[in-house]
């Protein structure tokens, strides 16, 4: 059995405070000057270390604050109120809430995962991979152990192609029915974002961490960093057909990724010829149909395809169209078509959290690509001020390349635990066993189709009587 893959994290410090979900409001005015003001009384001393973070503008109560709301009960002229923070409901936009952004950024700051204390407070449906829930019956009691116990949980998965038989010449294995893969210890691969504040440093950071945890990063060819900065292997080159004929691209990759277009083969024909050790990824941008176009490409050589949704999990074309279900569609397609296991389905777009991963494998996805997590957790409030040219209220540009690493480091230590945590409640032992797994996850439309779907539907304008 190999050695049990564990990500070591420690808690590497925020440069800027962080936004809180609330702020103390303490009004002055009517105030009975009491002999012991409730303030003095704060366990966590707050009020007396109270300041104010000129180049940010907050007040150091808001993050120091525990939310015990004792100065809130205890003051006998109510003067003092706790209130959700104005500028954390502006964080992010309807994907990427406050709640999410802030999570990751716990998660990058401590390697945890979040808590939220007992019980779910959210709805139990919402678009996209909200309207999934996974089976969990297999939870019977808390493990004596955890989650990195005695039982075994492989979350490696492979990339590349396994072929249906293997050819022998004698005892020989014959070269070209080996399978040709890449192995990854977790389905989690990382990408450089659309956009951000990220200058060569962070893209270093990024490589770096990619090769502490033995996953890899994919970066457009001309961002690659030096050899001295960062290992190739972990890299994936992202290859234009221009680049391809002209030769670009790494040679010590194992995997490239070159774009679908009308002409994809000759990129793809150019780039094994001159990468013949690495494997090339063909990325299909998820428009109306996909499926067919994944099925085409598979069809016609490539071994691993990486379906590539909007940053809001969304088609590119039409935004009624779910990353979700356009996994799920072309993993069927390969699958009807008897060769799913020929070839590797990458995801990627609106992959925001860690229960997303599991969501997508159990769609269909062997691994996913995570972009703007890595992003958010160097602090980025997904405020977009960089996409006009802005500058960025955290600096990301500034940040070292070692603080880079550790953080995503954190970030995906935290998404792996919850991975387990998942497969483990699932009782599934092998993340290459959760992929397509749909007989252990209910989906909300089919749910309310199965239970209600015969009452028929509500035309708009009309109301229940
Ligand atoms: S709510 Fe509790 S922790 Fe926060 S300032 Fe008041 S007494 Fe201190
Ligand atoms: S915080 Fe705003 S400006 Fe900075 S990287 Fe994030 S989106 Fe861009």
């Amino acid at each position: 059995m190999p050695r049990k893959y564990v990500i070591h994290t420690k808690e590497v410090p925020n440069r800027f405070k962080a936004i809180s979900r609330s702020g103390v409001i303490a009004w002055e005015e009517g105030c009975l000057k009491c002999a012991v003001c409730v303030k003095t009384q704060c366990v966590y001393h707050v009020y007396e270390h109270r300041s104010l973070d000129p180049r940010q503008m907050i007040d150091s109560i808001d993050n120091e604050c525990m939310n015990c709301l004792r100065c809130v009960q205890s003051c006998p002229k109510q003067l003092i109120h706790k209130a959700i923070n104005p500028e954390y409901k502006s964080l992010g936009d309807d994907y990427w809430t406050p709640d999410i952004i802030s999570k990751l950024w716990y998660q990058a700051e401590t390697g945890k995962i979040p808590v939220s204390g007992a019980g779910y407070p959210g709805p139990f449906s919402g678009p996209n991979f909200d309207s999934m829930w996974t089976d969990m019956s297999e939870i019977v009691r808390p493990t004596r152990d955890g989650i990195h116990g005695r039982e075994y949980i492989s979350t490696a998965v492979d990339l590349g192609t396994k072929k249906d038989h293997l050819d022998f010449k004698g005892m020989e294995l014959v070269e070209e029915s080996a399978p040709a893969v890449v192995a990854a210890p977790l389905p989690i691969l990382l990408r450089v974002p659309a956009f951000g504040a990220f200058e060569q440093e962070t893209i270093k950071g990024w490589a770096r961490a990619a090769s502490r945890l033995g996953t890899f990063l994919a970066l457009p060819a001309e961002m690659n960093p030096e050899e001295a900065e960062a290992p190739q292997s972990c890299l994936i080159p992202i290859v234009s057909l221009p680049q391809a004929q002209s030769g670009q691209g790494n040679g010590h990759s194992l995997l490239v990724e070159i774009l679908w277009s009308e002409h994809w083969r000759k990129a793809f024909e150019r780039m094994s010829k001159s990468h013949p050790g690495a494997l090339i990824c063909v990325r299909v941008p998820f428009l109306k149909g996909a499926e067919e176009r994944v099925l085409s490409v598979a069809k016609n050589g490539a071994s691993i395809i990486h379906l590539e949704a909007d940053f809001h999990g969304r088609s590119q074309q039409d935004e009624t169209l779910l990353v979700r279900d356009g996994i799920r569609s072309a993993h069927l397609a390969l699958v009807q078509e008897g060769i799913r296991d020929e070839v590797t389905l990458l995801a990627s777009g609106g992959i925001a959290m860690a229960e997303h991963v599991a969501k997508a494998i159990i769609c269909g996805a062997d691994a996913v690509f995570i972009d703007f997590p890595i992003l958010i957790a160097l602090e980025c409030r997904m405020c977009l001020r960089c996409k006009e040219g802005l500058s960025c209220p955290v600096e990301i540009n500034t940040a070292p390349a070692s603080w880079v690493a550790s953080r995503v480091v954190n970030l995906v230590g935290a998404f792996h635990n919850q991975l387990l945590e998942v497969m483990g409640a699932m009782g599934i032992r092998d993340a290459r066993r959760l992929r397509g797994e749909v007989g252990r996850s209910m989906f909300f439309d089919e749910l309310d189709e199965a239970a209600f779907g015969q009452m028929g539907y509500l035309k708009e304008g009309y109301e229940l009587e």
